[in-house]
């Protein structure tokens, strides 16, 4: 994302003191700013919506859907946060762990229907058995670890997580695999956003972890769209925000913190006791000036993969095969995931309602190879391959929309649990937040933007903000930085 920057020095002016100001209107920043409901806040965003990687539009009764759509139930970080908001989520009944190959969709049983039934050869087959074994037991065990850790503070179970199986790769743990087997795990890594030489073993445990599991960590969908929880949130604000203001740098001194930006009408300041940046971590690194070597270093190592997403509604009057199952790992193809967004509403209805929505989406290695592509090709190269696997969907397509995502989801490389804590080191009146510094997605955006909120509220209940006595907004006479 391009930076703009003010030049030369700010004239002198009187400026107004926030409480807080946020860097950044995705999950983490609104669930920040929400979290200091009573102080005198100020969220910058650069796009022109809320919401960063979670966006939906309403196609009622459907929904096309760019970015997160599953999540936990309300004992989960943003499962509680749903609930809070009023908003009704529902439950996955379809399968997790189906596999879409050319005219044969293998799903409902697990990995069990997937040896008896995928189109694989002996070795294969017997490759799978011997993998498979592997995951399960690995995955069983991450699961075991990560109850062992409920009730610890987030940055702890951010920094055990991390450490879960991060001295070998994903391919490591797999070892040698037939060419067949290869794509499938290729595809599911390709999820996480990286190949599996690339992918850490516990970022790959984490993952499969999610869909093997029966007790799935995240096994929800909003009905009607992910986006309803950004205008839930964003309404409920009782702070100022800022659409279309980029920020350009946050600079701390000791007497609080001085954030640039431009908007609409050019280059602005802000100064304020405490600023939350929730910018994706390169980002953050180039905004936040005088940051420790080791965190700017962190900040900059934190690997994040691209996904390119199309968004379909469908206008069938009939049964489909995707009815019944809610995501598919596609090996093989321009794209490596689909998802049949309808499968929530499903099992609601009496009679098949008409119409539907999908979405597919190519992650990491095989997302970064589109990214040059026009959107009227890659749209013709997803379409194809979607009709290859389910021919019945030709004619079916009523409307496609394109989103890409050039830092999607960041993923655990090996060797990532060293950047922890550098990355948990105390800034003083710069808080951080965002899913990057966890390794629950959402999850971690939800924790650490209420971690970064709770720090700022225990410092401004410490050193007595001015708007404790004083509910007005107070100014003070400042030329640029002391
Ligand atoms: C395709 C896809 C599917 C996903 N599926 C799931 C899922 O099913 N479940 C799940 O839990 N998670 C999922 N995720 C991840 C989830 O979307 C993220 O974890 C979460 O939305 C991150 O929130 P955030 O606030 O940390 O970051 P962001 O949403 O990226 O917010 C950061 C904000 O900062 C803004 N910004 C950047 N630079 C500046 C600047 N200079 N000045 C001001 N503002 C700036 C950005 O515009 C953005 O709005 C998915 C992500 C993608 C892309």
């Amino acid at each position: 994302m391009p930076i703009s920057t003010s030049d030369g020095p700010m004239p002198a002016r009187r400026t107004t003191v926030r409480d807080v100001v946020v860097i950044g209107g995705g999950l983490a920043g609104l669930t920040a700013a929400r979290s200091l409901g009573s102080r005198d806040v100020l969220v910058l965003e650069a796009d022109d919506r809320l919401g960063g990687r979670i966006r939906s539009d309403d196609r009622a009764p459907y929904w096309l859907n760019y970015g997160a759509h599953l999540f936990g139930g309300p004992a989960s970080p943003v499962g509680s946060l749903i609930d809070s908001c009023g908003i009704e989520t529902l439950p996955v009944e379809g399968s997790f762990t189906a596999m879409a190959f050319p005219r044969r969709l293998v799903t409902g049983g697990g990995p069990t229907t997937i040896l008896r039934t995928a189109p694989l050869p002996l070795r294969a087959r017997i490759a799978f058995v011997r993998s498979g074994l592997k995951i399960l037991w690995h995955s069983r065990e991450y699961q075991r670890f990560t109850t062992s850790l409920k009730n610890r503070p987030p940055s702890e179970v951010n920094r055990a997580l991390h450490a879960f199986m991060d001295d070998r790769t994903f391919a490591e743990l797999l070892g040698p695999l037939p060419r067949e087997l290869d794509h499938i795990y290729r595809a599911i890594a390709n999820r996480a956003q990286a190949d599996p030489e690339e992918l850490s073993a516990g970022a790959a445990m984490s993952a499969l972890a999610l869909v093997l599991t029966k007790d799935r960590a995240l096994g929800r969908n909003v009905a009607g769209g992910s986006g309803r929880i950004i205008e839930a949130l964003a309404g409920q604000l009782t702070c100022s925000v800022t659409t279309k203001a980029e920020v350009s740098s946050v600079a701390a001194d000791h007497g609080g913190v001085t954030v640039a930006y431009v908007d609409g009408d050019g280059p602005q300041q802000v100064r304020a006791h405490h600023a939350i940046v929730t910018t994706p971590p390169h980002v953050t690194a180039r905004l936040v000036q005088g940051l420790p070597k080791d965190t700017a270093g962190a900040l900059r190592s934190i690997q994040f993969g691209p996904s390119i997403v199309m968004a379909m509604l469908t206008r069938e009057r009939r049964p489909m095969p995707w009815d019944g199952l809610y995501s598919a790992v596609v090996p093989g193809k321009s794209f490596n995931m689909f998802f049949n967004q309808a499968n929530v509403l499903r099992s609601r209805e009496r009679s098949r309602r008409a119409g539907g929505s999908l979405m597919v989406y190519a992650s990491g290695p095989l997302g970064r190879g589109l990214m040059d592509r026009s959107n009227a090709d890659i749209r013709d190269l997803f379409l194809r391959d979607l009709y290859d696997i389910f021919p019945e969907l030709i004619g079916l397509v009523e409307e496609v929309d394109l989103q890409c995502w050039e830092y999607a989801t960041s993923y655990a490389h090996s060797g990532r649990a060293a950047l922890q804590s550098a990355l948990d080191r105390d800034l003083g009146r710069i808080s951080l937040a965002g899913d990057y510094l966890g390794a629950w997605f959402a999850d971690s955006a939800v924790l650490t933007g209420r971690e970064a909120a709770a720090k700022v509220e225990r410092q401004l209940a410490e050193h007595g903000s001015r708007s404790d006595r004083d509910r007005q907004r107070s100014t003070e006479s400042w030329a640029g930085d002391p």
